[in-house]
């Protein structure tokens, strides 16, 4: 704390997972004895830069750059980019610490960063996002690399962004490579990676429910945010015969006691995808309740999924949902619970799925993206589904197996924690000191 004043998201991660890995660090000495936890907690290599831009009417802004190259020891560099108004180091260095577990968990040779800017693409016209992208990778580009370090998609940068940045790499490096994933189908993209996110954490909430004996079948399900996560964990959920009756943007929740079909989702991809408008209009559209405040957790519900922010479950959200009858909460966003709201889902056999693991199906399918990428060929719409869905039927076992084995059956966030620690703590005393 002394070394990272006002850094509270980041360090929040770093305590959640220090304190998890207690009993694996008691049955490997040699994970205590070699300074791994504290070469863990540092980020290898930390980018801040000027990011200078014009606007519509010629007016010059400045906004704050950043890479967080967090650990590479099981292979280059891999997070998402975020464009909010909200980005800080303290943010990006609590989403890359989480990157490098997540990444791990999922088997494939990726190391954890993260970046963004606090820019806030809200309000601003198409060119004005262009010139932004632009401005940002003019300086990026020299500290990244499809073997470098592989930046992808998050809260505010969809495909569009994606698609600028990557021109502008191309433009200043002269090579058409898999330096960024969340690429359009046309340009080096893969099938099914914009829905990867989202349909990877209903598989998860799936294989949870199974240990239960039950199905989505005839469950209400309240999901946050209208984003990218969002629409799509709400289309696995409809698809698995599943009511969802929320969704909410950073203005308020809409209520939808019908819940949604794939008429209706079409709607909000239109909506926030292209016009990039409210949710509200979605009420207005559809006669559905709308809600000023921003979260849908008093909506009674049997599963939930928060899909847009970190701590968007306080621990005053989480009483409120199980006293309303949920029994599974599945994390789509990065860090959406507060620790509070874990230890009363934890105390109250919630079924709890940590983003680490029940959201790293996309950052998975950005792995699968970079193998298309390097083989140079396209795997159809079916393989890479089924490819994602496996992944996350085996990251599902490899966290309760390991729950079970340092001996807090079902604890999943235990789970995930200790397996990604063991595969990347295993890789750095390989690696020596570095
Ligand atoms: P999007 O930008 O597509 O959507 C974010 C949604 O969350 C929007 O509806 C946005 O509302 C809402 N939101 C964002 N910030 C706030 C806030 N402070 N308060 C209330 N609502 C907010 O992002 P994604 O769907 O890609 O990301 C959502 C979450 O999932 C993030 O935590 C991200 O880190 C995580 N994630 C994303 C992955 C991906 O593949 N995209 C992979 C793994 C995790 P508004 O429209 O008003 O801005």
């Amino acid at each position: 704390e002394a070394r990272d004043p006002g850094q509270a998201e980041f360090l929040q991660a770093v305590k959640e997972v220090l304190y998890t890995l207690i009993p694996a660090l008691e049955a490997h000495p040699e994970f205590r004895d070699n300074g791994i936890l504290e070469r863990l907690v540092e980020p290898e290599r930390q980018i801040m830069f000027r990011v200078p831009w014009e606007d519509d009417q010629g007016r010059v802004h400045v906004n704050r750059g950043y890479r967080i190259e967090f650990n590479s020891a099981i292979g280059p560099y891999k997070g998402g980019l975020r464009f909010h108004p909200s980005v800080t180091p303290s943010i990006l260095r609590f989403l890359g610490f989480e990157q490098v577990f997540k990444n791990a968990l999922t088997t494939l040779p990726m190391g954890g960063g993260k970046g963004g800017a606090d820019f806030d693409p809200k309000g601003k016209s198409d060119r004005e996002v262009m010139r932004f992208c632009q401005s940002f990778m003019t300086e990026l580009f020299r500290h990244i690399g499809p073997d470098t370090d592989v930046p992808a998609g998050d809260i505010g940068v969809g495909g569009r962004e994606i698609g600028y940045m990557f021109g502008q790499y191309k433009r200043l490096t002269n090579e058409f490579t898999g330096v960024l994933t969340g690429k359009g189908l046309g340009w080096g993209g893969s099938l099914i990676r914009p829905e990867a996110t989202g349909y990877g954490s209903v598989f998860f909430a799936e294989e949870m429910l199974k240990t239960r004996g039950e199905s989505f079948a005839g469950k209400t399900c309240a999901v946050s945010g209208s984003g990218n996560v969002a629409q799509y964990t709400v289309e696995k959920l409809h698809q698995l015969g599943a009511k969802v009756v929320s969704l909410s943007d950073s203005n308020g929740t809409v209520y939808d006691k019908d819940g949604f079909d794939e008429e209706k989702l079409d709607f909000v991809k239109e909506l926030k995808n292209r016009r990039r408008g409210r949710i509200k209009e979605y009420a207005d559209k559809y006669g559905a309740e709308y809600h000023g405040d921003l979260r849908p957790w008093d909506i009674p519900c049997d599963c939930a999924f928060p899909s847009a922010t970190q701590n968007e479950i306080t621990a005053a959200d989480a009483e409120t949902l199980i006293k309303n009858g949920c029994r599974l909460v599945c994390e789509g966003a990065n860090m959406p619970s507060t620790p509070e709201a874990i230890d009363l889902f934890l105390a109250n056999k919630v079924l709890y799925a940590p983003g680490k693991a029940s959201n790293a199906g996309g950052v998975a399918t950005s792995g699968l993206e970079m193998s298309q990428n390097s083989m140079r060929l396209s795997w159809g719409r079916d393989e890479v589904e089924d490819r994602l869905h496996q992944i996350m039927i085996k990251i599902h076992q490899t966290c309760a197996d390991t729950a079970e084995e340092y001996g807090q059956p079902g604890n999943y966030m235990m789970g995930a924690n200790i397996s990604g620690f063991i595969r990347v703590a295993k890789a750095m005393l390989d690696q020596g000191l570095v």
